[in-house]
């Protein structure tokens, strides 16, 4: 990969991304780069324990309704609207899905992704998933994950050190949300 100028290649929304599984058997962000590969039941079963205890420390409880929104975000596979979570769990009231969105992401679970207000969507957090950027239209709130070259993520590696160095900050991470138009909306 030397045309590390270029923007990333975007996935489908179908993407191959998977559970980050080394930091899913211990819950702590650990071994980044171990890309062992768990049968979905194993993936599912640690997942779990890792939300039931991630809620144990904010006194919050696994409950059901919780469970089936971490779930339907495994099988999603990309960023989740509310409407998304009205369209499959339907047994749950509107009100409980914000509250339990609320708990999971004081809990570290899950993480906000949007364009605007007006758009918001929920994904995994990214320690337990993989590191990627989004692709936001900010006219039909499209979100598209995308996981940049190895050498694009070098590249933004180097500048965000330099730039949190200047600062004295010591930077663990970092999130880039490209907003635009997709392509549907720019044709029009
Ligand atoms: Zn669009
Ligand atoms: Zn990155």
């Amino acid at each position: 990969m030397t045309d590390t100028g270029t923007l990333p290649t975007a996935t489908t929304t179908t993407s191959t991304r998977r559970l980050r599984t080394g930091q899913l058997r211990t819950g702590i962000a650990a071994d980044r780069d171990s890309g062992s590969v768990m049968s979905a039941d194993e993936l599912a079963g640690d997942l779990h324990g890792v939300a039931e205890r991630r809620l144990r420390r904010v006194d919050q409880r696994y409950t059901s309704g919780r469970r089936a929104i971490v779930e339907l975000l495994v099988s999603a596979r990309h960023p989740v609207s509310i409407s998304d979570i009205a369209e499959h769990l339907p047994d749950l009231p509107r009100s409980s899905a914000y509250r339990h969105l609320t708990d999971l992401q004081a809990a570290g679970l899950i993480r906000r992704v949007a364009a605007s207000d007006e758009f918001t969507r929920f994904e995994l957090a990214e320690d337990l998933t993989e590191h990627h950027h989004h692709l936001l239209c900010v006219n039909c709130g499209k979100v598209t994950d995308v996981t940049p070259p190895a050498g694009f993520e070098h590249q933004v590696a180097g500048a965000v050190s330099d730039l949190a160095a200047a600062q004295g900050f010591q930077p663990q991470s970092h999130r880039l949300d490209i907003l635009g138009l997709c392509a549907d909306c720019h044709e029009r």
